[in-house]
Order: structure tokens, then sequence, then C-alpha cells
């Protein structure tokens, strides 16, 4: 840590640059050469705080964002990071409570066969609905809840919830759907996350056919070794595995048929401008090949149009889910488009 009296923006920027330009000498051994860098935050006061514990806070919330960008570089503690841990702190005080006052639900969204548009299961997002800050996406408070460790609450919540609608499903003589909930990287590191999953199904006694995980290209790739072995554990239980948003993460090709998947879904990023888009069609065509390849079913997801539906079931997609077929919306209002024999 370094504390510069008196030093404006300028000058602290400045002695960021002097300390990197300083670790950059190689440092030079018996038979080795050793290459250092850094990743600094600074943070001034009085503009980001008062006390040093407010400083240093900030100082280190600016090195993280450092490093976020691929570290060796210098940030300063900005106004959007302000923004974003007075965030943190609102949300996250709320979002403690929010399970135990049962502000927390699942929606539904409908996901169809490809060629006959019969629906084959729905994908259940979670709702957060407080009623001090009204309705919060869940792009904004899960980052929140994996930060302060809260992931393991929300993300038990998630999957009891889903079984236990599965279950009322059940019960009402409705069958042959698949509900899919989303798992974060977090979650599936943690040791008891198998052992959650098969209590939870024996709990609400939902064939575990019937449950579908969606993960994410990062989160496979974190401890690679240990992800193919939990992934191996949910296969055995019976529960069908989904990659979610494919095409954004960072997935080695490699690793990807060694995972037991049974699904790709294709970023929707990659839908939006189809059918007109020459790149995006390249795009969803490899995809799709790739996946059948590997012995995959492949869905798109994020289907907003007529056009873009008939020309990924041209193209060879077995899934479509998308506002065209219907937006997330709750249990009850999903029960009408339940399929039929
Ligand atoms: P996701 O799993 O890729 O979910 C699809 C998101 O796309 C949902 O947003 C859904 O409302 C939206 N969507 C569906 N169809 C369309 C469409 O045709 N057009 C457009 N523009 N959007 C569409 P949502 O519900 O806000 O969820 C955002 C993300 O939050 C999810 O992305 C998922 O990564 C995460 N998430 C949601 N629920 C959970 C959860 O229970 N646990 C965890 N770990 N993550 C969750
Ligand atoms: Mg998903
Ligand atoms: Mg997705």
């Amino acid at each position: 840590m370094a504390i510069a009296a008196g030093a404006d923006r300028a000058r602290a920027a400045e002695l960021a640059r002097d300390i990197r330009t300083a670790l950059a000498q190689p440092i030079e051994g018996d038979g080795y050469r050793l290459y250092l860098t850094a990743s600094i935050g600074i943070s001034r006061s009085p503009e980001h705080g008062e006390s040093g514990m407010e400083l240093l806070r900030r100082a280190e919330a600016a090195m993280t964002r450092a490093k976020r960008q691929g570290r060796d570089e210098a940030c300063e503690f900005s106004a959007a990071q302000m923004q974003e841990l007075e965030d943190r702190l609102v949300l996250g005080a709320r979002l403690r409570d929010a399970i135990a006052r049962n502000e927390l639900s699942l929606n539904y969204q409908p996901q169809l066969r490809a060629a006959d548009r019969r629906i084959t299961g729905f994908e259940a997002p979670v709702r957060w609905n407080s009623p001090d800050l009204g309705p919060v996406p869940p792009g904004r408070f899960i980052p929140i809840a994996e930060a302060l460790g809260l992931m393991p609450e929300v993300g038990s919540w998630v999957m009891n919830e889903a079984c236990r609608q599965l279950r009322a499903w059940l019960d009402q003589g409705r069958d042959g759907f698949t509900v899919a909930v989303n798992v974060s990287a977090q979650q599936l590191q943690r040791p008891d996350f198998v052992q959650q999953v098969r209590e939870t199904l024996q709990r609400h006694d939902v064939p575990a056919p019937m449950l579908e995980i969606e993960l994410t290209e990062s989160s496979l790739m974190e401890n690679v070794e240990r992800v193919q072995g939990r992934l191996a554990e949910l296969k055995a239980i019976g529960v069908s595995l989904s990659l979610d948003d494919f095409g954004t993460g960072y997935s080695s090709l490699s690793y990807l048929k060694q995972f037991s998947l049974d699904k790709l879904k294709i970023d929707r990023s990659f839908v939006k401008d189809l059918p007109d888009s020459a790149d995006d069609s390249a795009i969803a065509r490899t995809i799709i090949a790739m996946g059948h390849q590997l012995r995959m079913v492949v869905a798109a997801e994020g289907v907003e149009t007529e056009a873009q539906a008939a020309f990924l079931r041209e193209i060879g997609a077995d899934e479509l889910q998308g506002y065209h077929f219907g937006r997330p919306v709750a249990s009850a209002e999903i029960e009408a488009l339940f399929p039929r024999d």
C-alpha cells in the first residue's frame, strides 16, 4: 500500500505507473528469470471516502476491477463503482431476508420442439419482488448473492421450488415435460451440490429426468476436473444437463466433448439478427452441426419472431424458446399451455 499526501489524480496515476515500471524489471536468479506484474487500485480522499478503512476498501474494489480487466493495470475507483457498492449494500441487506419473507418466486417459460412446436418443458428463471425495491431482475441480484455468499440459499430455494411445483403438477396428472433451473458456477462448485439435488428430488418424489440443470460455459471452465466429476454424478442420478448462452463464453471445444451434456442452448445474441445476418446464420448452423455431431440436442433461445423460428427449424435446431412462444410467467398462467395428449 502506498499513501501519497496531497497527490492529485494525475500524480496518483503517475505513482501507479512508477510502481508498475519498477516491478516490471525482471528478477534474475541462478538459472531463472522472474517477471512480476501489479494490479493497482487507486482511491482518493475526500472524493472516495474520509476514513482509512473506507479508502482501503475502495482501492480494493478498484484493484479488483484492474484484475478483471486483464491484470497488470491501474484503475481508479469510479462513480459507477460507488453506485455498485451502494447497490450491493442495499440489495444485499434486503436479499438476506427475501427468502424467509417469501419474496422469491419462479416464472416459467415454454420450450418447444421445433418440428411440431409441441411443448417439451419450461425454463424457470427466478424472480425477486421486493416490497421496498420493487421487482429486481436476476441479472442484478444473482451477482450480489454470489458476492455476499447468499447463493447457496437462493440456489437451494430455486431447486426446491422447482421440484415442489413439479410434484404439484404431477399430482394434477400432468406429465411428459421438463423443468429447467439455472445453476451458477458457485453452486456447482459446492461439495454438497449433487447431494442437495438428490435430496430435493427425493423430498418431492420427482423423477430425475424431469429436472434439467442449465449451466454456463464459464462455470464449466472453473476447476475443470472437479466439474467433470460433478456432472458425471448428476448424470448418474438421471437429471439432464444443458449448456446455457452457448457461444458467449470461452469454453474449450476439447473439454466440451468430455462433459456429459445433453443440450446446447444457442445464445440469443446469435438469434437476434436471424435470418438476415449471414454471419449469425453461419454461427447458428455451425453450433447446430457441432452439437449434433456430439449427440446433443440443440436449442435456440431468444426467439422473438416467426421468421427466426422458421429459419432455425430449417437449419436443424431441435428446440425453440423465446418471447414469440411465450414470456416467462407465473406457474398459474403457464398451466393453460400444458401439453395434452
Ligand atoms: P438465461 O438463463 O439465459 O435466461 C433467459 C433470459 O432471457 C431470461 O431473462 C428471459 O426472460 C430472457 N428471454 C427469454 N426469451 C427471450 C426473448 O425472446 N427475447 C429476449 N430479449 N429475452 C428473452 P431473466 O429472467 O432476466 O434472466 C436473466 C439471467 O439470470 C438468466 O439467463 C440466468 O443466467 C440468470 N438466472 C435466472 N434465474 C436464475 C436462477 O434461479 N439461478 C441462477 N443462478 N441464475 C438465474
Ligand atoms: Mg437459462
Ligand atoms: Mg440463456
